[in-house]
């Protein structure tokens, strides 16, 4: 059969030889039947006739690495690289050279790229042979040796920041201010009557919720609050970890905040480290998990100085043996603010701008399930039709309750879906009575 379909398609191109579709779909067809000289020939007559051609260039590596001539493939799939950054092919094929070429720190760093554009992206190959390598060390701990460079250190101190909000810079979360309070800066504040006492220090506190109720900018607050740095950890880092060098990475991500105390230390979506996943339970997932729960355990190391915050907004996929005792063994349910936690937060978000005598009453009243984040979108949508109407006149004017209302008429709180699964978890997967703040604020439970 393919050997009737090239028949047809040479005779095809002896009328059109410069039928650049034609030529490439007898080359694929030739590649396919591993006739690799003829494929590379009619790959090499589509690239004089379209020196840019993606399709011939990616087809003539590939025909190159299938004749084991992988260096040619590299400099072929470098050069697409360079030009087209985006063409996932390309990057894909080229990591994959790289591996067999030997180069693993090459091939690495294309796998990285390739999930930086496109985290959902997953290759089983790249996947098990960068990971697996990654699980057993692949180099010593030369610190020449920048084979394995990942950015990870110069990353990490670039996110150390000094944040100058502090908790009157939160609205509401009243509960949850005075539970870092007594849980996370008292003792760092205080570590010596601690110690009179008897009293355990140490662990973190794991923040829950849905999205947009202030979690992380009560994390950032808490650094502001007792003059500490921030450093805020995200799922990115975790995964570039979790592919890289993993363990040495996380180690000197924490070693950088204690050589930098007092600061907080922010996981956010604690989740994606933490999950109950099976992939992640794997080689060097598992090794990661290990590796972040003795560092919080302070096991070769003084955590003293270190405030450690966490937030999700999936607390059912962390994996329990992050809330064991000082670990996250305080888990705080951070809902959407009540009536006076809306007032509070408005007037947080509508400081210093021109505002006439606002009614923060009323429009509380009419923004039940609003997270802060949507308030301030409403706010930031107020503020665009009142610029759009004082482009006109020339004049700033204020911003009215009327303004404020017109603005929250036209949003849904975005909380709503977020409850819809978190109630399920919460009737359904609560041991110990994990969630029943969650029942509670639905009114399920007294
Ligand atoms: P989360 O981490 O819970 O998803 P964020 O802390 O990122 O939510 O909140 C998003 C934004 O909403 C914040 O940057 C802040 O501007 C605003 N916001 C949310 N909650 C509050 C609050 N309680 N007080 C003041 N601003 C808030």
């Amino acid at each position: 059969m393919a050997d009737n379909d090239i028949k047809n398609l040479r005779e095809a191109l002896k009328h059109s030889p410069d039928n650049v579709p034609l030529l490439l779909h007898l080359a694929a067809i030739l590649l396919v039947q591993s006739k690799l000289q003829e494929a590379e020939k009619e790959y090499k007559k589509v690239l004089r006739l379209e020196p840019q051609n993606t399709l011939a260039k990616l087809g003539l590596a590939k025909t190159y690495l299938q004749k084991k001539e992988g260096s040619t493939a590299i400099i072929i799939l470098e050069e697409l690289v360079r030009v087209t950054p985006q063409n996932r092919d390309a990057r894909l094929m080229l990591s994959k050279a790289f591996l067999r070429e030997g180069s693993v720190a090459e091939a690495q760093e294309q796998y990285e790229q390739l999930l930086k554009q496109d985290p959902d992206f997953r290759d089983d190959e790249l996947d098990s042979r960068l990971r697996q390598r990654a699980a057993t060390p692949l180099f010593d701990d030369d610190d020449d040796d920048d084979d394995f460079d990942f950015d990870g250190e110069e990353e990490i101190f670039r996110e150390m920041e000094k944040p100058d909000i502090t908790f009157s810079d939160v609205g509401g979360m009243e509960d949850v201010k005075r539970e870092i309070e007594l849980k996370i800066i008292r003792p760092v504040q205080h570590p010596e009557l601690y110690e009179a006492y008897g009293k355990k220090t140490g662990g973190g506190i794991l923040l829950y919720g849905p999205p947009g109720c202030g979690k992380t900018h009560l994390a950032r607050a808490t650094a502001g609050e007792v003059n500490a740095g921030f450093m805020s950890v995200g799922i990115n880092d975790i995964l570039d970890m979790w592919i890289g060098s993993s363990e040495r990475n996380l180690h000197e991500l924490f070693e950088g905040a204690r050589a930098n105390t007092p600061c907080v230390l922010f996981f956010d979506e604690v989740d994606a480290l933490g999950a109950s996943r099976s992939d992640m339970r794997q080689s060097s997932g598992r090794h990661l998990i290990n590796q972040f729960l003795s560092e919080l355990d302070g096991v070769d190391a003084d955590n003293e100085g270190l405030l450690i915050l966490a937030a999700t907004n999936a607390p059912w996929h962390l994996d329990p043996a992050f809330r064991r005792p000082g670990r996250f063994d305080r888990i705080v349910f951070v809902p959407p603010p009540d009536v006076a936690g809306r007032i509070a937060i408005m007037k947080i978000l509508l400081q210093k701008k021109p505002v006439d005598n606002i009614d923060y009453e009323a429009i509380a009243r009419k923004t039940e399930e609003f997270s802060g984040a949507d308030l301030r979108a409403a706010m930031d949508m107020a503020i665009e039709e009142k610029l759009q109407s004082s482009f006109k006149t020339g004049i700033a004017e204020p911003i009215t309750t009327k303004d404020m209302l017109q603005a929250v008429k036209k949003m849904r709180p975005s909380t709503q879906e977020w409850f819809g699964s978190a109630r399920n978890y919460a009737l359904y997967a609560n041991d110990s009575g994990l969630y029943d703040d969650i029942l509670r604020y639905l009114k399920i439970k007294k």
